[in-house]
């Protein structure tokens, strides 16, 4: 498995790789803009190009995108939803001149309208932000906490957008503070078998490709997103103990997005990595 942290470019490439490599990440996530502006820069092909070999170099072996808090597909503000496949669209292309594996986004919510309509616009939206994507990326969805309208808060709810759109680039990332907001009992084996039973089913284990790995000190399907340090929240070690040894996490990548500074992320690599050693991924 590959594990890394959610990291800020804001201070340059270089330096992000620097962080993420003294870290000892396999793996990173950055927010590719200021992710509260619909305001989208020039994509600088050649310094993505420098990026992607300077993660090369210190052994981070994959890079994602994580698109902006202000991305609602699911709308019924026309503008909201162009402004929005407006920065899904240039977070693609960053990606793809960037050797960025993954674009990973929130879908929104659906505010006052009905679902059935939301569902249908963000399957158009979606198909859009999809059409001409470069092979070598992936749009991902990410599972969402659930709270009140929000879209994507369930694995069947993910899954319809799966086989109603039906493109091999489409694929998912599953929170895990996320996934316990939306109430799945995953802090024990029988829990996480019980949870990756129904991810099988509804989207099938290949398609999600990545996780973000993050423990929470909310109630169990409390809808509330807040995350916290691996292993001292309710999902707990034996919860990550579960996952990890899962064959539905094996080969693929792990973000942390837990709170803090250095000294948190170092601790929470570490964590994870105890966690990790005693099951072959
Ligand atoms: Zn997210
Ligand atoms: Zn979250």
């Amino acid at each position: 498995m590959l594990i890394g942290s959610h990291i800020r470019v804001s201070g340059g490439y270089d330096a992000a790789v620097e962080y993420a490599a003294k870290l000892g990440c396999s793996a990173l996530q950055f927010f590719a803009g200021n992710p509260k502006t619909y305001r989208v820069g020039a994509i600088d092909a050649p310094a993505l190009q420098r990026f992607a070999a300077a993660r090369a170099a210190a052994g981070i072996a994959l890079a994602a995108i994580h698109t902006s808090y202000l991305i609602n597909l699911a709308s019924d503000d026309p503008k909201i939803v162009a402004g929005s496949l407006k920065l899904l669209k240039n977070d693609l292309e960053v990606a793809a001149a960037g050797e960025i594996a993954y674009v990973n986004t929130h879908l929104g919510s659906y505010g006052a309208r009905d679902r059935a309509h939301g569902f249908a616009a963000v399957v158009a939206a979606l198909e859009d932000a999809l059409e001409g994507i470069d092979p070598n990326v992936a749009l991902v969805m990410e599972n969402s906490a659930g709270a009140g309208q929000l879209c994507g808060g369930t694995i069947e709810e993910l899954g319809a957008f799966v086989r109603a759109i039906g493109h091999p680039n489409l694929r998912v990332c599953l929170d895990t503070a996320h996934t316990w907001a939306a109430g799945y009992a995953i802090d024990s084996h029988e829990g996480v078998e019980r949870f990756f039973e129904l991810v099988e089913r509804e989207l099938g284990l290949d398609r999600v490709v990545m996780f973000h790995f993050n423990d929470t000190q909310i109630e169990l399907g409390a809808h509330r997103d807040r995350h916290w340090h691996i292993g001292e929240g309710r999902i707990g070690i034996e919860g990550f103990r579960a996952i990890v040894a899962h064959p539905g996490v094996r080969g693929k990548v792990a973000i942390l997005e837990t709170p803090g500074e250095e000294d948190d992320d170092a601790r929470n690599i570490a964590t994870l990595r105890t966690v990790l050693e005693h099951v072959a991924v």
